[in-house]
């Protein structure tokens, strides 16, 4: 076939010739050429022709030894299992679409390793456990500004429709990109991140850098190695990327959403502590400055200790931890971190580490028998030193309280349990809070100085946020996780069938109705108010006598719901019907991670330290809703969640009006209700933009390449409503266009140039007409019109012009 040179894509004779020469060697080789391989080939020709001469190559040649060894197999068999797959870029352009044909589709093109599949507009990637040459500057220049057809579908293209609608539209864009943990977020993230720093075309190359660093520095501090992920997120990201109108990129924002704090003090069986600590202990331990550190290079902190985890060479001489630690320095370097900061941030996880080595011992006095004390002093002066507090207080914080009675303050023992409490909240709340300082921080560094006149018209956001969760035990985080997933779900299903079928209704535009399954109901569950999931359990939390078993109790007695159920014989146990399947929580240990506290006299000693950073971490009370006003909070509490897109209209018309104020103070609040406001920020944020949906696939749940499971993916693709989506897509229009754009836009096509047709339907059919184009529809204020009329279209202006 090949031949030197190869036509080019202007020459299509020639390549019908190639095709055709192709078929007849086939024949004269007396190769059984079944009429459906002579489909598929030509399928497979028409699709490549527009795009590199060396695909069509590579797949022709697969193909011939395909059908040899299937001629080879079986002469006369039947074919069934090769006509069943006819792979299509886009599964909303398939014949017949059921689960195993989309499942058969993706399987085909994965074993391929062509991973990127479309439906319609929105892209799914299946995840390829293994490095794929497909992201190469090579590639980054190919989906530049290219129409969607010319190339196979790729995540790349999906940054560029983002872009260029942001820009040509100017409208704020978000990328939602969703899917269980390992699907492959995290990596997509990144790729979006690099095409869009690419299109981006910053002036200012050191911007561009940090932007690119930003991810690797956060991540080394918010990702942790769990039983199913090495390199999972532990937290929620919303990164906002900033461009002029013109689109150059002027700047990057990160939001961070739930940071699992509980990992600080505790890891499930084989799952490790977020990845800064490994880094940390192999990279000092380099440089000789764990005794610095007042770490040991030998005794593995609590906080570590696993039945996995053991300090020792394969930790503190780990080469690939050391070199993340050279990395991460080098990012907080280039991002424009200080020395000192550096150096406080060391002190504040050294602290945290150390501090989980605290123990105490009961102390037996005549009067009181629930006094506890420090029974080992050394570990505690490091940890008030690496703190830059008195040792004394900190002991004292440590082991006491203060209660204030009619207005006297009494001082309080703590016992040996509630001692450990204090140890442990102060070690998640230090972590917690230096991780929003960090990215805070990163925030305040990554605008563009260059950018004198402000001009940031453009957001583009990408949200990666952890997927949905079910372990064989699973708690308050993965409630939380699993919460949050419904929320986005939702917003998918509004965007996609609910909005869509509305606005069919009001155009008066007839498409069949698709039935898809509306989580709302089980939202409500959680949300509403009072008797919802998450307000039982702040009221449960502020009952001193409370537990976990009256909460759970409560909930039994008050969720009114199909989709709530008490499993027999599991303790504390309670079943959820998430819209992603069933999930079994064991409520152990709720009330005390939702209350979350961290002591005033903790708070006010870590104030007084004469370390900067450690003062600063605890004197502002977080507010990252911080803009959310007072009397707006209080509308919100009393709403359930079917009402929240209401709310979010109302939330931004008293932003607008309103100056901020800062919210109540962070300590007072439960986990939950701040979790509530957190779902409500991200929300506002991606109502505000218009949406590209990325749906990552897990092909396999033991990270190998190459192995596709069918089953596996069949439940993925049914939670995530990707058939839907198929039907809906085909079905549905995509492009909605005001009959004026229309007009204005391709007016050119059936009209003259100096003449200006009237904003009317009738002008619009004649465009339409003109172009050739069918099965669009026509509303009462819009043209409808499928994605690849669009294309086609601006395709045909642009020759015209
Ligand atoms: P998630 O964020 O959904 O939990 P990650 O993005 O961390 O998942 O992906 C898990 C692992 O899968 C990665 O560490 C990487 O090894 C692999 N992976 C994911 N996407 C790709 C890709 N596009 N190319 C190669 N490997 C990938
Ligand atoms: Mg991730």
């Amino acid at each position: 076939i090949p031949r030197n040179p190869p036509p080019t894509l202007h020459q299509p004779e020639l390549w019908t010739g190639i095709f055709n020469d192709f078929i007849c060697k086939c024949l004269i080789k007396d190769f059984e050429l079944r009429p459906n391989v002579l489909d598929l080939l030509q399928h497979v020709f028409l699709q490549q022709i527009r795009g590199k001469e060396k695909v069509l190559q590579k797949h022709l040649m697969e193909h011939i030894d395909l059908n040899q060894q299937l001629g080879n197999i079986e002469k006369t068999s039947n074919m069934n299992s090769f006509t069943d797959v006819e792979e299509v870029d886009d599964l909303a352009t398939l014949e017949v679409l059921d689960e195993n044909t989309v499942a058969d589709n993706l399987q085909g093109r994965y074993a391929k390793d062509q991973i990127y599949t479309y439906v319609g507009d929105i892209l799914i990637a299946v995840n390829p456990f293994h490095p794929m040459d497909i992201y190469t500057p090579e590639h980054t220049k190919k989906y530049l500004g290219a129409e969607r057809k010319a190339n196979p579908p790729h995540i790349f293209a999906v940054a560029d429709i983002a872009y260029q609608s942001g820009v040509s539209d100017s409208t704020d864009q978000c990328i939602v990109i969703s899917g269980e943990s390992g699907a492959g977020k995290t990596e997509s993230a990144h790729l979006l991140v690099q095409q869009l720093t690419f299109l981006g075309k910053a002036n200012n190359r050191e911007l561009q850098e940090k932007i690119l660093l930003v991810n690797s520095l956060v991540e080394a501090f918010g990702n942790a190695t769990t039983a199913i992920n090495d390199n999972s997120s532990r937290f929620g990201k919303y990164l906002e990327m900033k461009f002029t109108s013109g689109g150059t990129v002027v700047g990057a924002k990160i939001s961070e959403y739930l940071l699992e704090k509980s990992r600080v003090i505790h890891q499930a069986a084989g799952e490790r502590n977020f990845h800064i600590f490994y880094y940390m202990y192999a990279g000092l331990a380099e440089r000789r400055k764990l005794a610095h550190y007042k770490l040991s290079d030998s005794k593995t902190p609590k906080y570590l200790f696993n039945e996995h985890v053991k300090l020792g060479p394969d930790i503190v001489s780990n080469a690939s931890y050391k070199e993340q630690f050279d990395a991460v320095e080098q990012c907080f370097k280039v991002i424009g971190f200080t020395l000192e900061e550096l150096g406080s941030v060391y002190s504040t996880l050294a602290a945290i580490l150390i501090s989980g080595d605290l123990e105490f011992a009961a102390v037996a006095s005549e009067h009181q028998t629930d006094k506890s004390e420090i029974s080992n002093i050394p570990v505690l002066e490091n940890v008030a030193s690496l703190l830059c507090i008195r040792c004394d207080e900190l002991q004292e914080a440590l082991t006491s309280h203060c209660v204030v009675a009619r207005g006297e303050t009494i001082i309080r023992p703590n016992t040996v349990e509630k001692a450990t409490e204090v140890r442990d909240a102060m070690g998640k709340a230090l972590y917690g809070r230096l991780f929003s300082w960090i990215v805070n921080r990163i925030n305040a560094l990554l605008i563009d100085p260059l950018n004198i006149c402000g001009d940031n018209s453009l957001n583009i956001g990408i949200l990666d946020i952890f997927g949905f969760e079910n372990f064989k035990r699973n708690s308050f985080e993965q409630l939380c996780i699993n919460i949050a997933n419904e929320q986005i779900q939702f917003y998918f299903n509004q965007h996609i069938f609910t909005w869509e079928q509305d606005e069919y209704l009001n155009e008066e535009v007839d498409v069949r109705m698709i039935e898809y399954e509306d989580n709302r109901p089980l939202l409500d569950m959680f949300l509403q108010k009072p008797m919802g999931l998450l307000s039982l359990l702040d009221e449960e939390s502020r009952f001193p006598q409370a537990t976990d078993q009256t909460l759970v109790e409560k909930f039994e007695v008050n969720l009114k719901s199909k989709h709530f159920w008490r499993p027999m014989r599991v303790d504390l146990g309670f079943g959820i019907n998430h819209y992603a399947g069933k999930v079994i929580y064991n409520a152990s240990g709720f009330l005390a991670k939702n209350r979350d506290m961290l002591p005033a006299d903790i708070v006010l000693l870590l104030r007084s330290s004469e370390n900067l950073l450690i003062s600063k971490l605890v004197t502002h009370p977080l507010t990252k809703t911080g803009y959310i006003t007072r009397s707006l909070t209080t509308f919100i509490e009393t709403q359930s969640c079917a009402d929240i897109f209401p709310i979010l209209n109302y939330f931004s018309m008293r932003e607008a009006t309103h100056h901020p104020r800062e919210t109540t103070n962070m300590r007072t609040q439960t986990v939950s209700s701040y979790f509530r406001y957190s779902l409500m920020d991200l929300l506002s944020k991606m109502v505000s933009g218009q949406p590209h949906f990325v749906r990552c696939i897990k092909p396999n749940n033991d990270r190998q390449a190459h192995r596709f499971d069918q089953e596996k993916v069949v439940v993925q693709l049914r939670y995530t409503g990707v058939l839907e989506t198929a039907k809906i897509r085909r079905q549905g229009y995509s492009h909605r266009i005001l009959f004026a754009n229309f007009v204005t836009r391709y007016s050119i096509l059936a009209f003259r140039a100096n003449e200006e047709p009237a904003a009317t339907p009738e002008s619009c059919t004649a465009i339409l007409e003109k172009a050739k184009l069918e099965n669009w529809a026509m509303g009462k204020t819009k043209v409808f019109l499928k994605y690849f009329h669009v294309e086609h279209l601006n395709l045909v202006v642009q020759r015209a012009s």
